[in-house]
C-alpha cells in the first residue's frame, strides 16, 4: 500500500494495480472506488495513517469492474457508507448483471463464463446495495458525476469541484507516463470512450486521476489520444 498526497484534500491510495482516491469533505472522508474485495484492510490503514476515524461519507464508483468495486460491500458495512454509481453499471454491482463482461469475438460465452466463475469464486466478490445517480448529479455541492460511457455503459468520472481533480476511473490509462486507451478486451465500446475522453478534457479538471497509474494534469495529452488511432 503506498499513500500519495496529490492535492491538499486529496491522497492516492496504491492497491495493487489499482489507484483509489480518499477526499477530505469537511470532517469526514469519501472514497472514489473500492479497490478489490481484499481491498478493505488497506483503506482503513490509509485513514489511520492520515489520523482520521474509520468512517466514510460515501463510496463514489466509477464503474462496475472488479477491480474498483470488490472492496465496496465491506467498507460499506466497516465504514457506514451510501455506495453511489451511475445507473447504467448498477445492477452488476449488485449482482444481478455480469460484473466483468468483455468483447472476445468467438469466444464470448466462454470467456464470460470464465468471468463469472472468478469474479464469485475465486475473487469471493459479493454484491453490494448502491444508490443509483445519473449525469451531472452532484453530491453535498462537493462531486459531480460526469457520464463517460464507453470503457462500461455506465463509467462516470467524478469531478472534484473545490479542487478540480476529476476522477476518472478507466476512461484511460497512465501507463508508464503515458496515457493509453484502457485494456480492449474488457472496454465494451471503443468509439464511446474516445467520445468520453474528448469530454474530460474539454472539461480542463486541474488534475486527471485514472484508476490506473499517476495523475496527469494535461487535458491536451487526453485530447490527442481520443484522436490517435
Ligand atoms: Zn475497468
Ligand atoms: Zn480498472
Amino acid at each position: 500500500m503506498k499513500l500519495e498526497r496529490i492535492h491538499p484534500d486529496v491522497h492516492r491510495l496504491e492497491a495493487g494495480v489499482v489507484n483509489l482516491y480518499l477526499v477530505a469533505l469537511g470532517e469526514e472522508s469519501v472514497l472514489i472506488d473500492s479497490g478489490p474485495p481484499w481491498g478493505a484492510a488497506a483503506v482503513l490503514s490509509a485513514l489511520a495513517e492520515l489520523g482520521r476515524p474509520p468512517r466514510l461519507a460515501a463510496i463514489l464508483l466509477t464503474h462496475h469492474h472488479l477491480d474498483h468495486v470488490g472492496g465496496a460491500a465491506a467498507l460499506a458495512e466497516r465504514c457506514g457508507a451510501e455506495v453511489l454509481i451511475h445507473e447504467a453499471d448498477a445492477a452488476a454491482v449488485e449482482g444481478r448483471e455480469l460484473l466483468t463482461p468483455a468483447r472476445a469475438g468467438r469466444g464470448q460465452a466462454l470467456v464470460e463464463r470464465i468471468f463469472a466463475f472468478s469474479d464469485r469464486r475465486l475473487f469471493r466478490y459479493r454484491p453490494t446495495r448502491v444508490r443509483a445517480v445519473g449525469d451531472g448529479f452532484l453530491l453535498r455541492d462537493a462531486f459531480r458525476l460526469v457520464h463517460t460511457p464507453g470503457h462500461t455503459p455506465g463509467h462516470a468520472a467524478w469531478l472534484h469541484l473545490r479542487s478540480g481533480v476529476l476522477f476518472g476511473g478507466d476512461a484511460a490509462m497512465n501507463r508508464g507516463g503515458r496515457l493509453g486507451q484502457p485494456w480492449r478486451l474488457f472496454t465494451i465500446d471503443p468509439e464511446a470512450a474516445r467520445r468520453s475522453q474528448r469530454a474530460l478534457a474539454a472539461l480542463a479538471a486541474s488534475l486527471y486521476a485514472f484508476g490506473h497509474g499517476p495523475p496527469v494534469g494535461d487535458a491536451a495529452a487526453l485530447a490527442r489520444l481520443a484522436e490517435q488511432r
